[in-house]
């Protein structure tokens, strides 16, 4: 498979080079140039484990050796905490997608601990050496940690706006403790993060020079790891109900996870209807249900991880929408860019408009559904799938099971369980043991100059830390 830009502007590329480039070098998505269409696999499909499974999703469009990605997909996993690795549990009148069963308790672990094998293994193809560099409001930051902690030929930077994330999502980066990992407590927000991101990249004489990689969620094998539960989830609740199928309720903030339920339909999955939820920051669920994609303030709610304005996925599903014309995408990005405004034409291929449909779940429905999800049925969500549940509720249908993604543990967000239920009941091992644990990290000014000499320094003396 070779993959090409949303905007046109690079000749196609293999999927390894696509996973090494993660951003397009003209400002675009890496996409595959087709979408094999898998229908006819489903059936078999259906009785295979995990693992095998997505070896199979994962095959077309990936081009190392298949024992060799057997083995990077077995390691991957290996490291859930239940061999089902993604398992689904019916609850009331939805099914429960868990996908918080990885090392951070949260869904992003299941494309992080891939990529992190996957960057592992082309690395040591190519005799290369790559060091990233992250921002992170929450999740990102310990998921990508988790991912490529203690690994050959790979630094992690990662940048977290000081005493503004949750002292439990700050502990879980801080306390790893690998000689490759650097956490850097930037004094400012995640916005300052965000601009000495963009400023680093942006120099890309030192990108080059210092090996610059990232781990965000534009990078295809984050989605391409992400469609495989769409499948596994989808074919066990058809097996298990005898629906021919299935809709999906997704908490959605880049656009990334439901992104790949996208790809998973456009492959064959039978998928009635994606329920895109949103919180607050609600500017996808204007843009499907109005056409209007403007920005508008960030605002702080109890689903942090979802509190984005840009959705820096979306332009891979603008692309489809667009009838695949990269000119087009150009166009509309680049008056993005200036005006923070888009809109939809509405009269492309509607049959896309069929199948993603949107809503809000704001604060009060985020802690009904919490509270009334665990009177009821003794269930706990986190406040992000809480979200999703709150949405996917108004898009039901009879014959077409409704999959509600639960995408953290609800004992990362134990403020939220209890201010819906009253009760301190969010609690995992995981998460209780890392009161204990030593931590480091290093305090900087929100400076991307800072940050740069803080960089070159540790990567030019790879084997001690430095002391400023
Ligand atoms: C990242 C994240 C999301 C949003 O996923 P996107 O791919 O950005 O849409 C939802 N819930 C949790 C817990 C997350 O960490």
């Amino acid at each position: 498979m070779r993959y090409i830009s949303t905007r046109g502007g690079i000749e196609p590329i293999g999927f390894s080079d696509a996973v090494m480039m993660g951003l397009a070098r003209d400002g675009g998505l890496l996409l595959p140039e087709t979408i094999p269409d898998v229908s006819d696999h489903l059936e078999a499909w259906a009785s295979l484990s995990y693992a095998e499974l997505a070896l199979e999703v994962m095959r077309p469009f990936v081009d190392i050796p298949e024992d060799d990605l057997r083995q990077l997909v077995d390691r991957s996993y290996a490291t859930f905490r239940t061999p089902e690795v993604t398992p689904v549990v019916a609850v009331g009148d939805v099914h429960v997608l868990e996908l918080f069963h990885g090392p951070t308790l949260a869904f992003k672990d299941v494309a992080l601990q891939f990529l992190g094998n996957l960057f592992e293994y082309i690395l040591k193809d190519r005799e290369q050496d790559l060091n990233i560099l992250a921002a992170t409001s929450g999740d990102t930051g310990s998921a990508a940690i988790y991912g490529v902690r203690g690994r050959e030929r790979i630094r992690i930077f990662v940048m977290h706006p000081k005493g503004r994330v949750s002292p439990i999502q700050e502990r879980q980066m801080t306390s790893v403790l690998d000689e490759n990992v650097y956490n850097l407590a930037v004094e400012g927000t995640f916005d300052d993060c965000q601009e000495i991101m963009k400023s680093v990249f942006g120099d890309l004489e030192f990108k080059d020079q210092f090996e610059l990689g990232s781990v965000n969620s534009i990078n295809w094998a984050r989605l391409l790891a992400q469609v495989v539960y769409y499948f596994y989830a989808a074919l066990r609740v058809m097996e298990q109900t005898d629906a021919k199928r299935v809709r999906f309720a997704v908490p959605t903030g880049n656009f990334g996870d439901i992104f790949a339920g996208y790809l998973a339909a456009r492959m064959g999955l039978p998928i009635g209807r994606l329920v895109l939820a949103t919180n607050e920051n609600n500017i996808l669920a204007r843009c499907f249900t109005a056409g209007d994609y403007s920005l508008g303030d960030v605002h702080a709610t109890l689903s942090p991880s979802m509190d984005i304005q840009v959705a820096s996925n979306f332009e891979r599903y603008l692309y489809y929408r667009l009838g695949a014309s990269a000119e087009t995408v150009r166009v509309l990005m680049k008056s993005f860019a200036t005006t923070g405004k888009l809109l939809l034409p509405q009269e492309e291929d509607a049959s896309i408009d069929d199948l993603i449909v949107a809503g809000t779940g704001n604060t009060e429905a985020t802690l009904a559904t919490i509270r009334e999800m665990q009177a009821e049925h003794n269930y706990l969500l986190d406040p992000h799938s809480a979200v999703g549940v709150s949405v996917g509720r108004q898009f039901m249908q009879d014959g077409e099971p409704m999959i509600c993604l639960a995408t953290a543990h609800p004992a990362k967000f134990p403020a939220a369980i209890e201010q819906a239920t009253g009760k301190d009941l969010a609690r995992h091992e995981v998460i209780d043991a890392l009161a204990d644990l030593p931590t480091r990290s290093d305090e900087v000014p929100a400076d991307a100059m800072t940050v740069r000499t803080y960089m070159a320094a540790r990567i030019a003396l790879p084997a001690e830390p430095v002391d400023e």
